[in-house]
């Protein structure tokens, strides 16, 4: 049966904040956020949903039924560089002339766009370190051969969006926070007075862990740091990237870091008991097997896993080629 498709709604969080969840064709991700601000005559519209057929009168269906119209955005800021969160910016800015402003380390999400094959190359060849047969590598190198990037067009960053930089709005001045390991260009946005964050995908609602694997040295040492900046804000209620605006964010933040600490701990289960690949490895993390469809999201994480205990000395690779095996240090 075909999937019924979700459509764009929108709805206000609070005076002069609203939420456009706006539809993805992903399954088990089946909508975004985007983020309207009041800002003067305009809105600052914080990320944009993905691009594909239809996408931008998701976006216009969404802020309509707030009263609102994209030629109101005077300013687009995008939380992370991931299809999802940035694909219609070039859409949107050509449209209003406005600027959008991003984390310079945003080549993890550009890459795909700038140079599909070459990041196609570096998702197999995650494949291939993790032990992964080689005739499925060709069936997932096939299947996303054909697939669109998600992304409009490339458009740099009118501004880095880096701490410093203050975001003037109805609702007062908005902070900039770095919080890389979701993905190396990943910001939260925060209002001190009302104590709102926008947490992007660094801290959703409903946990769930995704790391850029090969970007960074560290994705999961600069998760944990992040979420203690973000822990540090102390915010009230967190407007999140997928997901219902939700309350106890240092619960949020705890229960992240018990999952992490919960996922180390079995990947050291795993790798004490002999040598393992990734592929040997993941399904110990999630206690279900690796699929074609859950791989190119677990293995990544696996790896990141990996790398972060390797760093501690506390596991160590083999590598026979290009397959590497993980087990514990010698000494
Ligand atoms: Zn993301
Ligand atoms: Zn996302």
């Amino acid at each position: 049966m075909p999937r019924r498709r979700e459509l764009g709604r929108g709805e206000r969080v609070i005076p002069g904040l609203w939420r456009l969840r706006l539809p993805l064709p992903f399954p088990g991700v089946p909508h975004c956020n985007a983020w309207a601000i009041a800002a003067g005559d305009g809105i600052v519209l914080v990320d944009t949903g993905m691009h594909e057929p239809g996408s931008m009168t998701e976006l216009e269906r969404a802020l309509d039924q707030v009263g609102l119209s994209i030629d109101q955005v005077a300013l687009v800021l995008i939380t992370h560089a991931h299809v999802d969160h940035w694909g219609q910016a070039a859409t949107i800015c050509d449209r209003t002339g406005c600027e959008m402003w991003m984390h310079p380390n945003h080549e993890h999400g550009y890459a795909s766009a700038t140079d599909p094959a070459l990041a196609l190359a570096r998702r197999i060849e995650i494949g291939r370190q993790s032990g992964v047969p080689e005739a499925v590598l060709e069936r997932y190198a096939e299947r996303l051969r054909g697939m669109a990037s998600g992304i409009a067009r490339v458009v740099e960053p009118d501004r880095p969006l880096l701490p410093g930089v203050e975001i003037e709005t109805d609702l007062g001045v908005w902070t900039v926070h770095e919080t890389p390991g979701h993905a190396p260009s990943h910001v939260c946005l925060f209002q001190a007075e009302r104590r709102l964050l926008i947490s992007g995908d660094h801290l959703l609602g409903r946990i769930s862990l995704y790391f850029d694997y090969g970007w960074t040295p560290d994705p999961i040492g600069e998760f944990l740091h992040s979420l203690q900046v973000v822990d540090d804000l102390d915010a009230r209620l967190a407007l999140s990237g997928h997901g219902k605006p939700f309350i106890d964010v240092h619960g949020h933040v705890e229960g992240n870091r018990r999952l992490v600490r919960e996922r180390l701990d079995a990947v050291l289960d795993a790798v004490r008991e002999g040598p393992k690949t990734g592929l040997e490895i993941t399904p110990r993390i999630h206690g279900e097997p690796v699929t074609e469809t859950n791989a190119s999201w677990w293995l990544p994480e696996t790896l990141c896993y990996l790398q972060h205990l390797e760093l501690e000395g506390q596991v160590s690779r083999e590598s026979e080629g290009d397959l590497d095996r993980w087990g514990v240090p010698s000494n």
